[in-house]
């Protein structure tokens, strides 16, 4: 098994990490993809990388990238409203630098898209929400561009309405040149546009929303995908499986890598798959896709 996007630097997997590991290579696990989504936490996925690699070669790879939403946490987070363009092309300008010296380390780019639904808040005026809308794209296809200039694949988060999935769709068509590869990470966007991710070569990263009551959307999309297209994540720390959800017993309830499991199960029960068979298909995706 794999998980094709996660953040074990973040805690608290990041203080249990050598347990984390442990218990994903012990259940058969193969690969797992860090995202970094900030400057700041990009050290992290590498210092993590270096250290199991040595003990389980390829274990880890790793994606650097600008989260959509990090533009709101360096401006409006901080209470500064002005100059946003002018703040957010620096960060863009420091992640163009910092790819550069690394570019050779890495396996993908990631994490980074486009997040309408983070815009969604009381506080902000229409005109802040254009702003960032408008950020969020110059930035994304800065990272379109090395992608393709470097031939790395992508995993991108595209969480919105209709418009958000849309405007990804089409920065991606221009700037790919049908080259680029990658995931859209668990997405839960319109289920009539999900054809469309298809057909531009892209897969789709299933984690355990699949596994929640709540999930019907995103196992009505699963149905949608062949499995030479279906790959496995968690999103660690966050979202975890249903099973650790209800168990009252767990205190601080979190994913890790070794969650894949269950979801795995879950989805092959919503396709009436082996699930074995299942997991064979996703991982040979996954290496194409990641590793090739
Ligand atoms: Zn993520």
């Amino acid at each position: 098994m794999h998980d094709s996007h996660c953040h074990i630097q973040d805690e608290p997997l990041m203080s249990n990490i050598a347990d984390v590991i442990d218990l994903f290579v012990k259940n058969n696990g193969k690969h797992i993809l860090v995202q970094g989504t900030d400057l700041v936490d990009f050290a992290d996925a590498f210092s993590i990388a270096e250290r199991f690699n040595k003990l389980y070669p390829r274990l880890i790879q790793t994606a650097i990238g600008l989260h959509p939403s990090y533009f709101q946490e360096i401006t409006v987070d901080k209470g500064i409203t002005d100059n946003l363009y002018e703040i957010s092309q620096k960060a863009i300008d420091k992640y163009n630098k910092y790819f550069a010296d690394k570019c050779n380390d890495i396996s993908a780019i990631g994490e980074t898209g486009l997040d309408y639904y983070g815009l969604d808040r009381e506080e902000y005026t229409e005109e802040l929400v254009e702003q960032f809308k408008e950020i969020q794209k110059i930035s994304l296809r800065n990272q379109l561009r090395l992608a393709k200039r470097h031939m790395l694949p992508l995993s991108l988060h595209v969480r919105g309405d209709k418009s958000c999935v849309k405007d990804a769709l089409r920065l991606i068509a221009e700037e790919g040149d049908g080259l680029l590869r990658g995931s859209f990470h668990s997405y839960t966007g319109d289920i009539g546009l999900v054809e469309d991710i298809l057909d531009i070569g892209f897969c789709i990263g299933f984690n355990a929303i699949i596994t929640y009551k709540s999930g019907q959307i995103v196992r009505d999309i699963i149905k949608k995908v062949p499995v030479d297209r279906i790959l496995f994540e968690t999103d660690a720390p966050f979202l975890p499986p249903q099973s650790v959800r209800k168990n009252k017993h767990i205190k601080e309830k979190f994913s890790q890598p070794y969650d894949v499991k269950e979801i795995i199960q879950t989805s092959a029960d919503v396709l009436g798959m082996n699930p074995v068979y299942l997991e064979d298909n996703a991982d040979d995706n996954y290496n194409r896709v990641f590793l090739s």
